[in-house]
């Protein structure tokens, strides 16, 4: 086991202990709802509380859900701008997205960071490797898949991947079954999924561009009124250039 290990067991397990307790704004999509004009969602209160690695929401004070923050729990767009965030979550077996809106960039990036690690896996311990059973000693040292937590042997662990999502910056050591896994997300069924979820990141674009650019505008309007006097729309092209 080398330090690096040691250093981001450390990492993860600081952050999966502590609390995080923050009030949001927040739009629910469904399957159903995905086409919705925004115009026409709502914007509503949720209070969100991590603790132990559980997602709780609560709605005026009442608890409203109590998930588990694993790989069934992603962040799939985010707009540090608007500190907005979008979370994909099953709840009852259902596909959601909520897109949520931190108060402060702060919570946003807490919450964001805090989100991605805790999805990482626990560390499994095992005196073989998981995946062929060959018994660990000091010359077959042991290491462990990022992505599911099994512990195994370099040759069974010798793949690396992105885990952007579990809040790793560089490319982590895995397994094959967890390559072969991401490779099959990828290329199949959760593809419409990605695909809804591009579509709600899309239109959050949209909005964002009208907003900016009818602040542009009243802007415009502004400066056009108050520079109806000639002698300063004069200055005002010589300090342009
Ligand atoms: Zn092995
Ligand atoms: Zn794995």
């Amino acid at each position: 086991m080398g330090n690096s290990q040691i250093k981001e067991e450390k990492e993860t397990s600081e952050v999966k202990d502590q609390v995080f307790e923050s009030q949001f704004k927040r739009i629910i999509y469904t399957p159903n709802n995905f086409n919705n004009d925004p115009k026409n969602t709502e914007w509503n209160n949720v209070l969100l509380k991590i603790e132990g690695g559980v997602l709780y929401s609560f709605m005026d004070s009442r608890l409203e859900h109590k998930v588990k923050i694993n790989k069934a729990i992603s962040i799939s767009a985010e707009d540090a701008h608007l500190k907005e965030f979008l979370l994909g979550l099953q709840l009852s077996g259902e596909d959601f997205i909520w897109r949520l809106r931190s108060e402060t960039l702060v919570e946003f990036i807490q919450w964001k960071k805090a989100l991605m690690i805790c999805r990482r896996p626990e560390w499994q311990k095992s005196n073989v490797c998981q995946e062929c059973g060959a018994a660990f000693h000091v010359y077959r040292r042991s290491h462990h898949c990022r992505s599911c937590g099994r512990q195994l042997c370099d040759k069974c662990s010798s793949y690396f991947m992105d885990l952007e999502s579990m809040g790793y910056i560089t490319q982590q050591r895995s397994c094959k079954k967890c390559i072969s896994e991401w490779k099959m997300i990828r290329n199949s069924t959760t593809g419409s999924m990605i695909e809804e979820r591009k579509r709600i990141s899309r239109s959050i674009m949209k909005q964002k561009m009208s907003l900016l650019n009818a602040t542009k505008d009243s802007f415009l309007e502004k400066d056009l009124k108050e520079s109806s006097n000639p002698s300063l729309l004069c200055g005002m092209g010589k300090d342009g250039f």
